[in-house]
C-alpha cells in the first residue's frame, strides 16, 4: 500500500508552518522534497519520523513497515567510533557496518571518534547507519549537508544502486540533487507567502 499524507497542519507556538498538507508517496523510486530553508521540510519529515505528532491531518500506510531515517542532525553517539556507531543500528554485524561505511567512502576512517571526523564525515557516519540498518523506505533530511557536489553525487547513487526497488524520501534544499536522482520531485512552498485560506502547495517540479 502506498504512503498518502492528509492535510497535514502542524503549528509552533501558534504560528503555522504546515497547512493542510497532502502528499501520496508510491512504493518505489525516488521522491525528493524540494523547498526553502524555513518551507517546514524538516516538520515534514518529523511527522512521517513519528517524533512530531501533527495538530491535525493523518499519514496513513507506515504501519508494518521499516525505516531506515538520517535525521537533519546526524545523532551520532560520541563516546562510539565511526564503526560502532553503525555496528550499533545492526546488533553489532561489523561486516555489515564496514560495507556500508566502505559505501560512504569511510573505511579508513572506522576507527575515528565523531569529534575525530569533519563534519562532512559524520554526515557519512549517519547515512551509513541508515544504509546499515536497511528497511523498506530510507527517509534523508538534508543527507549532503557539508559534502561537496562531487562527493554528494557518488554518496546518493550509491545509496539509490542499494535502494532499488524500494522507496527513498530525500529531503533538500539543492534543486542540482533533486534534478539528478529524483523519479517524482516536489516543491514545497512556505505558508508565510501562501494567502491566508490558502492550502500548503506542494507542486511536482517539472
Ligand atoms: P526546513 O526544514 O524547511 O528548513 P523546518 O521544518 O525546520 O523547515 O521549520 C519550519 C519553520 O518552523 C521554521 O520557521 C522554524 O523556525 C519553525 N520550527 C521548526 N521546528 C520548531 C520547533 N520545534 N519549535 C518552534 N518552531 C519551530
Ligand atoms: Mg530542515
Amino acid at each position: 500500500m502506498s504512503i498518502a499524507v492528509e492535510r497535514l497542519n502542524v503549528s509552533f507556538n501558534g504560528r503555522q508552518v504546515l497547512r493542510d498538507l497532502s502528499l501520496t508517496l508510491p512504493d518505489s523510486g525516488v521522491v525528493c522534497i524540494y523547498g526553502p530553508s524555513g518551507s517546514g521540510k524538516t516538520t515534514l519529515f518529523n511527522c512521517l519520523a513519528g517524533v512530531i505528532k501533527p495538530d491535525s491531518g493523518a499519514i496513513r500506510g507506515l504501519e508494518g513497515k521499516r525505516l531506515a531515517m538520517v535525521f537533519q542532525e546526524n545523532r551520532l553517539l560520541p563516546w562510539y567510533n565511526a564503526l560502532e556507531n553503525v555496528a550499533f543500528a545492526v546488533e553489532g554485524d561489523r561486516e555489515k557496518a564496514l560495507r556500508a561505511l566502505a559505501a560512504m567512502e569511510l573505511a579508513a576512517e572506522a576507527e575515528k571518534l565523531p569529534a575525530q571526523l569533519s563534519g562532512g564525515m559524520q554526515r557519512r557516519v549517519a547515512i551509513a547507519r541508515a544504509l546499515a540498518y536497511g528497511g523498506d523506505i530510507l527517509m534523508l533530511d538534508e543527507p549532503t549537508a557539508g559534502l561537496d557536489k562531487e562527493l554528494a553525487e557518488r554518496v546518493v547513487s550509491r545509496l539509490i544502486e542499494a535502494w532499488r526497488g524500494r522507496l527513498i524520501l530525500l529531503i533538500t534544499h539543492d534543486l542540482w540533487l533533486a534534478e539528478r536522482f529524483a523519479t517524482f520531485k516536489y516543491g514545497l512552498e512556505s505558508i508565510a507567502d501562501a494567502k491566508p485560506d490558502d492550502q500548503q502547495g506542494l507542486r511536482p517540479v517539472l
